[in-house]
């Protein structure tokens, strides 16, 4: 018998842990898109089919098996449509695989209400773990309700509840145990991937991100010889900002124009904020004249922007702006960063408030 527990534990196991490996990316929950609910409701149907194949025997005569906490995994995690194409899956395959008979349409009746009962509990606005213990317990009442009317002998029924009580209250605890284990560590690995790809002061994509991604869209861009343009853009007189207003008056200009910069380009626009006072703006499929509107635009836009310090100070803040195109300035997508970075310092040179241009190409 410890042996059967042992078996069904490493089942229970296995299934928590493949499950952690398709939906450890996207965090599964009953918010989640419908395909992957479905998804776990498949795989928590599957581990119900599983246990009933590995049911523990009972002295003299009983059978138990933990079928209901793959209903319970289901419902919890991922909510009632899991919950439910999990029951359908394990109701259904009992039917089919023992004969149909009044054990059988009772522990149908068990299925139902373990299903029922998961889903409202899984709503409640209790600690996982409360729900997990609730729908337990209830799982445990309903089926010791069954047993009772279904088994005669006291004895067997005695021994049957005991050791149902004991298995699954330790199985289900390791369960738990183990799949929030899995569900920590995946939830701070997609945390810790979307932190190491943002500015955290302004929440734009960070240097980091942006060399990965110019690497590819240069790539793209060679390879279908698309036009791509790189803005590079760089606060003027940014330092004597924070000496006259501090620091954190500093930060708020930085989010304000991170803002600014958001909401001129389009969704399909990489904005970054490359470190310090410096931003780029990479505009695929962009060609050389719309990308000067789009630069002049936001040094406009800033340039006539009030920003507000925490005491009630109105600054002006102007921007330079050096504008890099593949292919009309550069005969490599490579070489638009540097590009670029020439470009600004002319306007830096030149005056600063302004745009400028790379040198075109000699035909
Ligand atoms: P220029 O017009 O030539 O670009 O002059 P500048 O003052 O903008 O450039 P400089 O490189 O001399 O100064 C940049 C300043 O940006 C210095 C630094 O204190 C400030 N800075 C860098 N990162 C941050 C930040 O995260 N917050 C704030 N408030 N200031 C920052
Ligand atoms: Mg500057
Ligand atoms: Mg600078």
């Amino acid at each position: 018998m410890l042996r059967g527990f042992f078996i069904n534990a490493a089942i229970l196991i296995s299934f928590v842990s493949i499950s952690n490996l398709i939906f450890y990316k996207i965090g599964l929950s009953p918010r989640s898109p419908l395909k992957y609910r479905l998804l776990h409701g498949l795989i928590c149907g599957l581990l119900g089919m599983v246990l009933i194949e590995f049911g523990v025997p009972i002295p003299p005569s009983g059978v138990m098996s933990f079928r209901n906490i793959a209903i319970i995994w289901a419902a919890l995690y991922s909510g009632p449509v899991s919950a439910v194409s999990a029951g359908v899956m394990i109701a259904g395959y009992r039917l089919i695989r023992l004969a149909l008979n009044w054990s059988s349409l009772t522990a149908l009746l068990g299925t139902t209400l373990v299903v029922v009962a998961s889903c409202l509990i899984a709503r409640l606005r209790l600690r996982l773990w409360k729900r997990g213990l609730i729908a337990v317990l209830f799982h445990l009442i309903v089926n010791t309700i069954i047993f009772s009317g279904v088994i005669t002998d006291g004895r067997t029924l005695r021994t049957l509840l005991s050791f149902y009580w004991i298995g699954t209250a330790l199985v289900a605890w390791l369960v738990y145990l183990y799949a929030e284990r899995l569900e920590t560590t995946s939830r701070q690995f997609r945390i810790f991937k979307e932190e190491s790809a943002r500015d955290h002061l302004t929440g734009l994509n960070n240097l980091r991100e942006y060399e990965l991604f110019l690497a590819a869209a240069a790539e793209e861009a060679r390879a279908n010889r698309e036009p791509i343009s790189l803005l590079y853009i760089d606060i003027d007189f940014f330092k004597s900002i924070n000496d006259r207003f501090g620091h954190p008056a500093g930060d708020d200009v930085l989010k304000e124009i991170a803002g600014i910069m958001k909401r001129i380009c389009r969704r399909v626009d990489f904005i970054s904020r490359n470190g310090g006072e410096e931003f780029t703006i990479l505009l695929v499929n962009c060609p050389a004249f719309s990308a000067l509107e789009v630069a002049e635009r936001i040094r406009r836009t800033v340039a006539q922007h009030p920003f507000e310090t925490a005491d009630g100070e109105l600054l002006t803040v102007t921007l330079s702006i050096g504008v890099a195109t593949y292919p009309d300035h550069v005969a490599d997508p490579d070489q638009l960063a540097e590009r670029a970075d020439e470009a600004l310092y002319a306007a830096k040179r030149g005056g600063r408030n302004r745009v400028v241009c790379a040198k075109r190409l000699s035909p």
